[in-house]
């Protein structure tokens, strides 16, 4: 089993059988099928991966000393290509986050924040004909989880609105100073290195954005914040009062910063995607090894319908969603990363999708996760499996990487624009 309990009333014929082994096993039987052989291997390398990380995780303690064990094997990201690992691209990220959540789903957090959230910006620097070593050294320190990375976007007064953001930068004659705060900043409270964003002019945001790589040293400060469903993950409120930014750290100057910001939110959200499945495809399979070897009145409480059917509906929707984000993670491969020349039509169908994928899917974790706690009864509710972990995480998917509302109000906003085609 995965936890240390505080005290053990779960039956052992069951808890033997409540192992990651076989939840990847289930796994396996209900997302192989939708893969190429390439893509299987990959999963199976990356499940012994996970098994063998399993007995070195100590889950009263943060994530962030298991950053190098991921490290040494390309898993801090999938998406680019960095040293030798292969396969990369996008759904090679999302089968690494479904399925380290399977594994620890706060490692599965964190690993996002700074292997995507902070080290993609150093890839779209490069790709623009970026040429620093110091970024070179920031990619390969975040790459080999030998350093933490984060992401300030959100603000006190500006979260949903984060374009308007109040973080001013003022041009020096050798770099750029930050003045500003950052709120629910994943990882900032361990972070060596920060992407931030701010404007020269808080009335045109989007004209004079600029996005920089930060070291901690040179004067940020963070104080952690208490957020209980994760507690393994240090999130911080993070201050910057004239932090002074060498040129060479600025990765998109004058504007370019809003470009960067916006190029990065699909990733980011098909990223998170990624995420949620993991946890609701690890929460409804410890539901689905538990509720076939509980009994009650003579039987498997999942043979009454009550149970079975609310499961039957859950697998039904969890298929359904895996499959949506599988399909826009081939066609950002097909069609936009990997495309020679990148397709308009599907760039602008992958960013409209991922808002839609991301608001089902992290609306369905929660959904799961409180379902799946009705179904096993007490027992998920304690410390004795890590159905209770995972509902904790499943609460914050919603919110993190833009509210549900701000996913349907893009949504909405595509569905207005087919007003000039009518
Ligand atoms: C655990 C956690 C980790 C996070 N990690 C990071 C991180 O690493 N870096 C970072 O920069 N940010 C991070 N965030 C911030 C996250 O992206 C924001 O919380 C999110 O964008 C919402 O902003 P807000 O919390 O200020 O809510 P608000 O913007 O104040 O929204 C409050 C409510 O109003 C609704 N609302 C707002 N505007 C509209 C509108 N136009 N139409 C309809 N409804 C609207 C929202 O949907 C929401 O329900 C994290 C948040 C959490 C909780």
């Amino acid at each position: 089993m995965l936890t240390i309990m505080q005290e053990k009333i779960i039956a052992d014929h069951i808890l033997e059988k409540m192992s990651l082994e076989n939840v990847f096993k289930i796994l396996q039987d209900n997302l192989f099928p939708m893969l190429t052989d390439e893509e299987v291997e990959y999963s199976n390398q990356l499940q012994e991966f996970c098994m063998d990380l399993e007995p070195k995780i100590d889950r009263s303690k943060a994530v962030y000393e298991l950053f190098p064990e991921l490290g040494k094997h390309g898993y801090m990201q999938r998406i680019n290509k960095w040293n030798d690992f292969t396969p990369y691209g996008m759904k090679k990220d999302i089968l690494l986050g479904l399925q380290l959540s399977c594994l620890d789903c706060q490692l599965e957090l964190g690993r996002l924040s700074s292997g995507i959230l902070c080290a993609n910006p150093t890839f779209h620097y490069f790709h623009e004909g970026g040429e620093s070593s110091d970024i070179q050294k920031i990619q390969d320190d975040l790459m080999s989880g030998k350093k933490v990375g984060s992401i300030g976007i959100t603000e006190p007064e500006n979260g949903s609105d984060s374009v308007n953001m109040k973080t001013r930068c003022t041009k020096v004659d050798d770099g750029v100073v930050y003045n500003g705060e950052k709120v629910f900043t994943t990882n900032g409270a361990k972070a060596d290195y920060f992407v931030v964003y701010g404007v020269y002019d808080t009335s045109n945001p989007r004209g004079s954005m600029v996005q920089s790589m930060i070291k901690r040293e040179w004067g940020v400060e963070t104080r952690r914040l208490k957020i209980n469903s994760v507690p393994r993950i240090h999130i911080a409120h993070t201050i910057l009062n004239n932090v002074k930014v060498p040129k060479e750290f600025i990765l998109a100057d004058d504007g370019k910063g809003y470009n960067r910001l916006f190029e990065g939110l699909v990733p980011e959200r098909l990223g998170l995607i990624g995420s949620a499945l993991g946890v609701s495809w690890t929460g409804l399979i410890y539901a689905i090894i538990y509720t076939n070897l509980r009994h009650q009145f003579g039987q498997p409480i999942l043979n009454f319908q009550g149970v079975g059917f609310t499961l039957a509906d859950l697998l039904s929707r969890l298929t359904a969603a895996t499959s949506l984000a599988l399909q826009a993670a081939t066609i950002y491969d097909e069609k936009v990363l990997f495309a020679e020349k990148r397709s308009p039509a599907a760039e602008k169908w992958v960013a409209g999708v991922s808002s839609q994928a991301k608001y089902l899917c992290s609306r369905l974790s929660h959904d799961i996760l409180y379902e799946v706690q009705q179904q096993m009864g007490g027992i998920s509710v304690t410390d004795n499996t890590l159905v209770d972990d995972l509902c904790d995480a499943s609460k914050i998917e919603e919110v993190v990487g833009g509210a549900r509302n701000i996913q349907l109000f893009i949504i909405q906003n595509a569905l207005r624009r087919y007003k000039n085609m009518l």
